[in-house]
Order: structure tokens, then C-alpha cells, then sequence
């Protein structure tokens, strides 16, 4: 492929080849958002929040508005509850304490 190039060149192209490569590896291995099906949200980030129950990933702006509709911190897919908030939600009160 590189053999009309120096042999520095060759292995500069190989490298940014390679990186490519690296990078289109990474967002396959991403898996989409479980919620919206896609891989990279309105706000840009990626599914990092992930049931630990049935696996699937979610985006965190996700998960949030399923909460909010649902009214539970439980998993849209398995129904299992979720640790998204982590200390916020230990922190939470009952309405009606
Ligand atoms: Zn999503
Ligand atoms: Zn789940």
C-alpha cells in the first residue's frame, strides 16, 4: 500500500490507519442507548449508565425521563431496579414521612 513512501511516512499512515480503525472498533462496540436506540444522545454523550441485570446501556438523559415518567428507578426493559442517582437516591425522603 505505502511502498512509494519513506519508511517513517509508512508507518505515520499505518498509525493514523490503525487509529481509525481504533476509533470506528470503539462506537461498534458501543452498544446503543436501549431507550432511544441510538448510539450518541441529543447532549453528545454516549450510553454510560448500564442495568446490571440484564446488561443493556442507556443513556443517562435517558434513564432520567423513563424515572420521571415511570415514577420508579427501575429498569425499562427487565424492571429491576437501577442505581442511577447512586447517593442522590439514598438521600431522597418519602413524601409522606
Ligand atoms: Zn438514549
Ligand atoms: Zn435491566
Amino acid at each position: 500500500m505505502c511502498t512509494d513512501l519513506p519508511p517513517q511516512n509508512c508507518s505515520l499512515v499505518d498509525g493514523l490507519t490503525a487509529f481509525r480503525r481504533n476509533i470506528s472498533l470503539a462506537l461498534k462496540d458501543q452498544e446503543e442507548c436501549a431507550i432511544c436506540y441510538s448510539i450518541i444522545a441529543q447532549d453528545k454523550t454516549l450510553p454510560d449508565k448500564k442495568c446490571g441485570t440484564c446488561n443493556h446501556f442507556f443513556h443517562r438523559v435517558c434513564l432520567y425521563k423513563w424515572f420521571q415518567n415511570s415514577g420508579r428507578n427501575t429498569c425499562p426493559l427487565c424492571r429491576n431496579a437501577i442505581d442511577y442517582l447512586g447517593s442522590d437516591t439514598k438521600r431522597r425522603r418519602p413524601e409522606h414521612e
